[in-house]
């Protein structure tokens, strides 16, 4: 199959175990309000203005291709005990060419996904069954404000997350603390009411919303329009997560 992939990224440090490398695919059905890669969105190659030039932003590749590429570093993954992590836009929305490529490589190197879980629950099954790690994203447990700041409900996501905690694949869960959307104590509490006893849970990163998220969006002929107060001071709440014996990582 074939597959669009609009940046590989070597050595990346925070995108799961080890030194990895990280591969974007193109294409997310959310539009969180937060986004830093609005190039990631569109499903299509698009062009992107960078300063004085203009160049192809996402790149058509065989899945072979792709396995080829990654394997090529086999080596360097295993001495440093890192691998190879999917993210995008949404890596599940090319869940075909992703599973293709994973059949590939997994026998060889390490393999995870950064995903915001949302996707039809078969798919999600397919694309976990050929993995090793990973990165689940949860923006918030509430269904309304999920759809008013994602533009989708978040029920398929916490579905998947309930299948993942069920799997015993072991996890990061991820969490956009983004002002007055989400990081209320409210949002914290229902949280660690879902993902209390998932023993596959290695820990929960708080990730601090960052003003630079926007950058990008002129590049590709958009706006950055958010409608929260950006320059709001962020919350944490994260001893509400550290009372219940998860290990919390705020970035
Ligand atoms: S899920 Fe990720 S890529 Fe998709 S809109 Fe949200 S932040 Fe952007």
């Amino acid at each position: 199959m074939k597959g669009i992939v609009f940046s590989i990224e070597e050595f990346a440090i925070n995108d799961g175990p080890g030194i990895r490398t990280t591969v974007f695919l193109k294409g997310c059905p959310l539009r969180c309000e937060w986004c830093h890669n609005p190039e990631g969105l569109s499903p299509l190659p698009q062009l992107m203005r960078k300063r004085e030039t203009t160049e192809m932003c996402g790149q058509e590749m065989e899945s072979e291709e792709l396995a080829r590429r990654l394997l090529r570093d086999e080596q360097i993954f295993r001495l440093n005990k890192g691998g190879v992590t999917f993210t995008g836009g949404e890596p599940l929305m090319q869940a075909g060419f992703l599973c293709e490529v994973l059949q590939q490589i997994r026998p060889h190197i390490h393999c995870a996904i950064e995903t915001s879980g949302y996707a039809r629950k078969d798919v999600f099954r397919e694309v976990l069954g050929n993995l090793d790690f990973v990165l689940f994203d949860c923006k918030h447990t509430d269904d309304t404000l999920h759809r008013k700041y994602t533009r989708v409900s978040n029920r398929p996501i916490l579905q998947n997350l309930q299948i993942l905690m069920e799997s015993g694949k072991e996890f990061v869960l991820r969490v956009p603390l983004i002002p007055n959307v989400n990081d209320t104590r409210e949002n914290m509490v229902t949280l660690r009411n879902i993902i209390t006893g998932a023993s596959n849970l290695k820990r929960i990163e708080l990730l601090r919303y960052n003003k630079i998220a926007g950058a990008k969006y002129s590049q590709v002929g958009m706006e950055y329009r958010p409608s929260f107060d950006t320059e709001a001071l962020t919350q944490c709440h994260a001893d509400i997560l550290k009372d219940a014996g998860i290990d919390v990582m705020v970035l």
